[in-house]
């Protein structure tokens, strides 16, 4: 995953849990402010409830002491009774109106002779249609009517009188009255209801702003066995109101600051063990490197020590040329010797001299224990040396070494001596598969060319060639087929080639033998190398 792809994904999770946060603390502030008003309405409803049911309590009571004064006498004392009632309307104004009516004998008995009607204005209203009901009710039982007909009041019933001459006692009250402005409680619609008719509808005191959250409400009936009025509050809660935008704007300020913090502190934790982890890699590789060049120049010291008598055997031919040129030259010194023959054997002793310091060079180049460095390198002549260096060897075994190099090769760069190693490596293998045959034409070709403009070197033998089961561990350390093999020519091969940026490979399409193919990049494209 690119950098900047891994920033962009930190950001949005970073974003996500910011708002998640900031969701989840409106969310839990809304629901302790839904809380709190939901307590704060109950007990606002409770302590109504209970007055309302106090008050509601007072209407039995007058009309229980109305009923007495009624009784004491026969005819009923009107004065009396209505300057009594008259007396609670003063103190009661939700009291609107008291009538005692005595049944119509000779009527349907929903209406009657008025006995009393406080106030006198009383008389002119008709009354209520559920009067014969209260002549219907057992004697001294009350009960509550809301009338259709008059809205916004409701009426208690009482049946009072002696035996056989009944009177119905019916109070007027303006529920209305039943609570006085400041007992409301603020911002909420308070109803009253009797038999699913509504007395009172008041709407909140304080107008809603915005569209309602929620809607909180409180329901109870009135404690009055007379008078079953059932008391609802509902309070609205707006959105402003249950969540405080100021808070809610500093957690989302603080979290932000504090998601922040975290996020850079971790980054920079990760950036410090990204550093550390590519310091150990560094570090690793480099001794991996150190180790590889040290095993690349044991090997080759090795490799020199099998390679000792055909060098020693390549360097008796200059040195015996040396000294009979040497011998000849004594000779030739003499006075009265040719000086022009003389001119000679010394070049040629020159000559040989400088072939076998060249020989002797490449072998203390060979071993030589230096650090790997890459140049550009004409391939062709790191060929040329290898094939000096073993071809003695090579000679000795009756085995006949074939270059056959591209003149214009781009170069490569390589190490020449990591090279060399990989072609002594390569020649070493086919010499070990080349003396277990009987062939009777034992071959070594080391061919260069070019191939998509790279450099390619390929190694082939005459030999039994590879097993096809070989070949997918050949590259394998210490895979070995030979009884005395180490396993680790090949994959030092790989290493050396691939610290170079090439690679190497069985070439599967050989017919005959074994092949193997190294692909070097060239250092310059094709063309300019050919000017
Ligand atoms: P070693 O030479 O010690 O066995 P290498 O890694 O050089 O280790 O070679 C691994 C194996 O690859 C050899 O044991 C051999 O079986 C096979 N091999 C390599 N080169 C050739 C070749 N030219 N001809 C046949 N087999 C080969």
């Amino acid at each position: 995953m690119s950098r900047r792809v891994f920033a962009f994904r930190s950001i949005a999770v970073l974003a996500l849990v910011w708002v998640g946060a900031v969701g989840g603390f409106a969310l839990l502030s809304i629901r302790t402010a839904t809380q709190q008003a939901g307590e704060e309405l109950n007990a606002a409803g409770s302590a109504l409830h209970r007055i309302v049911s106090q008050r509601v309590a007072q209407h039995d009571a007058h009309l229980t002491s109305l009923a007495a004064l009624v009784q004491s006498a026969d005819p009923p004392p009107r004065e009396a009774v209505r300057q009594v009632a008259l007396a609670i309307m003063r103190f009661y104004p939700r009291i609107v109106s008291v009538r005692i009516v005595a049944p119509d004998v000779g009527g349907a008995g929903g209406s009657g002779e008025i006995i009393v009607a406080a106030p006198s204005e009383a008389l002119a209203t008709p009354l209520p249609a559920f009067t014969a009901g209260v002549f219907a009710q057992a004697p001294g039982e009350a009960r509550a009517y809301a009338d259709p007909a008059v809205p916004g009041r409701y009426f208690l019933g009482k049946r009072a009188g002696a035996p056989g001459r009944p009177l119905a006692m019916i109070v007027e009250i303006d529920p209305a009255l039943l609570v006085e402005g400041e007992e409301r409680p603020e911002a909420t619609r308070l109803r009253l209801e009797l038999g699913g008719q509504s007395l009172v509808d008041r709407a909140a005191a304080v107008p809603q702003e915005s569209a309602a959250l929620e809607t909180l409400r409180f329901m109870r009936a009135i404690d009055s066995q007379t008078q079953p009025l059932k008391l609802s509050l509902d309070r609205s809660l707006a959105l402003a109101q249950v969540v405080p935008m100021g808070s809610v704007l500093l957690f989302a300020v603080l979290s932000l600051i504090g998601l922040l913090a975290l996020r850079y502190t971790l980054k920079q934790r990760r950036d410090a063990a990204r550093s550390r982890a590519a310091a150990r890699e560094a570090q690793e590789r480099s001794l991996l490197l150190e180790r590889e060049t040290r095993l690349a120049h044991a090997s080759r010291v090795n490799a020199l020590g099998e390679l000792a008598s055909g060098i020693a055997h390549e360097l008796t031919q200059p040195l015996t040329a040396l000294l009979s040129q040497s011998q000849a030259a004594l000779r030739l010194a003499a006075p009265g010797g040719d000086a022009q023959r003389l001119d000679e054997a010394l070049r040629a002793n020159v000559r040989e001299a400088k072939r076998a310091g060249e020989m002797l060079q490449r072998m203390r180049d060979y071993i030589s224990n230096r650090p790997s460095a890459r140049l550009p390198c004409d391939i062709n002549a790191v060929v040329g040396d290898a094939a000096a260096l073993s071809g003695a060897d090579l000679a000795q075994r009756g085995i006949r070494l074939e270059l056959d190099l591209e003149r214009l090769l781009p170069q490569a760069v390589v190490d020449p001596i990591e090279l060399e190693q990989v072609l002594h490596n390569l020649i070493r293998n086919a010499v070990d598969s080349l003396d277990r045959t009987a062939q009777a034409e034992k071959k070594i070709v080391i061919r260069t060319g070019t191939s998509a403009g790279q450099v390619v070197i390929r190694v082939s033998d005459t030999g039994p060639g590879l097993a096809p089961a070989v070949l997918p561990r050949l590259f394998e350390p210490f895979f070995t087929t030979k009884a005395d093999g180490m396993g680790l020519g090949l994959s030092l091969c790989a290493t050396l080639v691939e610290r170079a940026g090439g690679s190497i490979r069985a070439d599967a399409g050989a017919t005959t033998g074994a092949a193997f193919v190294i692909v070097l990049p060239a250092a310059m494209p094709r063309m300019e190398a050919a000017q």
